[in-house]
């Protein structure tokens, strides 16, 4: 009944680790650089929210922050609510050097 050979196991079981720790690695690396938190990647501990995670983190917007007053600017705007000014950076660009 069983003709499964062990081999197919050994090449299964890596390949299935892999399908699971990938969007992991992507969907942290995505958030940080957006200026989100990597924590929101402990979706991933169910093997199916790591993909959605991994979708979410790739289609959201950078945030960005006013370089004057240091309010962060929604995605879309091109000027800070707050004080008015045009130049902003990214959020995460402040978190990684503070
Ligand atoms: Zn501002």
């Amino acid at each position: 009944m069983s003709d499964f050979s062990p081999l197919h196991d050994l090449i299964l079981l890596p390949a299935a680790g892999l399908l699971w720790v990938l969007p992991i690695f992507v969907g942290v690396s995505n958030f940080r650089a957006k200026g989100y938190s990597p924590y929101w990647m402990w979706f991933a501990i169910v093997p199916l929210f790591g993909w959605i995670a991994m979708i979410v983190s790739l289609s959201l917007p950078a945030r960005r922050r006013c370089d004057a007053c240091g309010t962060e600017v929604p995605p879309g705007l091109k000027r800070c609510q707050k004080c008015g000014r045009d130049e902003m950076s990214l959020l995460s660009a402040g978190i990684r050097a503070s």
